[in-house]
């Protein structure tokens, strides 16, 4: 156990988990890579020659003067002076190009409807809706929200706004009043884009009348576009028109306008993990420039061959990127699912992957965690042998859980890349490369080439191999948020002001013998017990490890002897039943597996943990749980019962 004898508090995080297993690139996957270990050498001697050779993957309408102007830090700017249209580098040149009859998305409808859109008809579809939108009163600079489901017209919307350059601002289309009439207020949007509703789990879900309510309370908005999706009846107001009306009556003849470099793409909202989520700022150049390297480098993509597939919602910052505009600038053929992963059937998506012959496959920790829980036999019934690359972003991936992903879903031949990055940073920042990383399961291994993260302590410095502390970022990246929209003094004081000159993430960090990078869950969740600083990150991982456990969240109690005091929320698997003396072997389990230092003080056997609509666990509410205080900021909550069941178990163990 590598807990220091007498560390400082808040200076190290402590190394509690050891992880000695590696798994080389298979030798064919590496020979044709599309990225080398070269790259780190050439980002290393030049990085801002590097950005700029990547850069040239888009098509520009004018050439950049500058490749950044950090003469305002934090206030980065890429790519000055170029200009490009997003959407025309995401659609119009592949059709150039020869690739018009190129599948974009096959979209798979939750009740088994299908669609299968090519390039060309994407664009077409693209240049209409631009048509409608600026028919409809939308300029270049005006704020669009977007709240749908996960048909492709959602895809649409976003390009549409990017060929106009009208900022789009996505909302997660399982969000309440609340959280949509704040988003749009805050971004004062002028229209809105929706749908009647969508299918999931089985049922129409509704979508128009949280929007009608909603617009009812922003002054902004002149028009709604609303989708047939569901042929629900809905209600209309005077701001209502018809996707199909206005888009299908509206000219396939449209030239796309190129925009500054900077010209505000998007603003996004974080996952409101813990706090009130900001509105993120991306712009143009830079960040597509880092999605479509990123995609093109971490995933391998083949676009003649592959056939992606991102499980993550358009609502999130990985549709975002890893389903727009990422996968879209390079060409991809990607499958777009609209449901659950247990509707109609908990093998749905290996059903998927079996169907679309699926090679490159994203998604989430929670989603690997939930598969691990309904059980191996679920997977085996399906041909997942066309699968070549495993990624997994959104939450810390524990070990137990990775080898999980690699074996059982990859069959033991695909590489698994766990992604680190934010809604902030835009882009991929700390990922195994699949052709060149010899991976290890739960770590994000390294920065890719031109980033530059970081490990330090709270002076800023960097900690040796073995040590830990916050994760940081040394140099401006080109898809960094430029700010937190209207708010740059919370820009400033979120991310630039706890160390000078770097990029704060929030998240603690450690760095193995080996130099490997290893997420260790958020600063504000770091437990402090007798002078220790631990994370919940690796007493999760070490509950999960244990046979009977699907899924953990631990967070530190005040407690009057130890300063904090780690409680743990469990969810078993499949029938295991608690008990007391399931919760004692737990606890000794953590305890052998960690230290006696890190021994919870508490277990609770829960049936569900409070997630966020992305499946983030919400720690924060536990800790208020744990403390007996009342809720914070329950908006973003996926699940608003869930609280409650955990509560009164809580009260009964007392
Ligand atoms: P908020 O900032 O509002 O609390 P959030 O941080 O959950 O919400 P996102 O931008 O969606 O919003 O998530 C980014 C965070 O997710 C990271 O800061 C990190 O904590 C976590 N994360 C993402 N990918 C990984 C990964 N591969 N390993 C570990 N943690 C990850
Ligand atoms: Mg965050």
């Amino acid at each position: 156990m590598a807990v220091n004898d007498s560390p400082k508090p808040q200076e190290t995080l402590a190394n509690l988990l050891t992880e000695t297993r590696h798994f080389a690139p298979p030798a064919e996957l590496a020979a044709h890579a599309n990225v080398t270990a070269d790259a780190y050498r050439e980002a290393a001697d030049d990085r801002l020659a590097f950005w700029a050779a990547q850069a040239q993957r888009l098509d520009w309408a004018a050439p950049w003067d500058r490749v950044l102007d950090w003469d305002n830090p934090p206030f980065a700017k890429w790519f000055t002076g170029g200009r490009l249209n997003v959407a025309y580098n995401c659609l119009d040149r592949h059709v150039l190009a020869g690739h018009g009859d190129r599948v974009a998305i096959h979209w798979e409808g939750e009740p088994g409807d299908t669609r299968t859109i090519t390039y060309a008809e994407l664009l077409t579809e693209v240049k209409k809706a631009a048509n409608a939108l600026t028919a409809l009163g939308v300029r270049a600079g005006d704020r669009v929200a977007i709240y749908m489901p996960m048909i492709p017209e959602a895809a649409m919307a976003m390009l549409a706004c990017a060929r106009i350059g009208a900022t789009h601002s996505v909302v997660f289309g399982g969000f309440s009043v609340d959280a949509l009439s704040g988003r749009i207020n805050d971004a004062e949007a002028k229209l809105v884009i929706t749908a009647d509703g969508g299918f999931r789990r089985g049922k129409a879900n509704a979508l128009k009348p949280t929007v009608d309510e909603s617009v009812a309370l922003c002054p902004s908005v002149e028009k709604v576009v609303v989708v047939r999706r569901t042929s629900e009846d809905v209600a209309w107001t005077d701001k209502d028109v018809w996707w199909h009306d206005v888009v299908g009556g509206a000219s396939e003849e449209h030239e796309a306008e190129a925009f500054d470099s900077e010209h505000p793409l998007f603003i996004l909202y974080t996952s409101g993990t813990t706090a009130k989520p900001k509105g993120i700022l991306h712009t143009s150049g830079g960040y597509l420039t880092q999605v479509s390297y990123t995609h093109h480098a971490v995933f391998d993509l083949k676009p003649e061959t592959d056939v992606y597939w991102c499980g993550a919602d358009i609502g999130w910052v990985t549709g975002h990127s890893y389903i727009v505009y990422g996968p879209m600038s390079n060409g991809a053929t990607q499958l777009m699912y609209e449901g659950t992963p247990d509707t109609p059937h908990r093998g749905r998506y290996w059903e998927l992957i079996e169907k679309y012959k699926v090679t490159i496959l994203y998604t989430a920790p929670t989603a690997i965690r939930t598969f691990m829980k309904w059980g191996d036999d679920i997977p085996a019934r399906f041909d997942l042998s066309s699968l070549r690359i495993l990624g997994s972003v959104g939450e810390p991936i524990n070990p137990e859980a990775w080898m999980w992903y690699r074996e059982t879903i990859g069959g033991g031949r695909c590489p698994v890349v766990d992604t680190w990055w934010q809604t902030e940073t835009g882009g991929i920042m700390i990922s195994p490369l699949p052709g060149v990383t010899s991976t290890t399961p739960g770590s994000a291994q390294h920065a890719l080439p031109g980033i530059s993260a970081d490990v330090v302590d709270d002076e800023g410095n960097s900690v040796p191999n073995g040590g830990g502390g916050y994760l940081v970022l040394r140099d401006p990246w080109p898809s960094m948020l430029r700010t937190v929209w209207g708010d740059d003094q919370r820009f400033l004081d979120t991310y630039w002001s706890k160390f000078k000159g770097m990029y704060f993430a929030g998240d603690g960090a450690k760095r193995d013998d080996e130099g490997n990078i290893w997420l260790l869950g958020r600063v504000d969740d770091v437990m402090l017990v007798s002078g220790h600083n631990i994370s919940t990150t690796e007493v999760e991982s070490a509950l999960v490890s244990h046979p009977s456990v699907a899924e953990a969240a631990v967070v530190g109690a005040t407690d009057p002897v130890t300063g904090q005091a780690i409680v743990a929320f469990t969810i078993l698997r499949g029938e295991t039943e608690g008990g007391d003396e399931l919760v004692s072997e737990l606890r000794n389990h953590v305890a052998k597996t960690l230290g006696p230092i890190a021994k919870p003080r508490q277990i609770m056997v829960v049936p569900e943990l409070p997630k966020t609509r992305s499946g983030k666990i919400m720690r924060r509410l536990l800790r208020d749980v744990a403390e007996n205080r009342s809720l914070g900021d329950v908006t973003t909550l996926q699940d608003s019962t869930v609280m409650q069941l955990i509560s009164d178990g809580m009260a009964k163990s007392k």
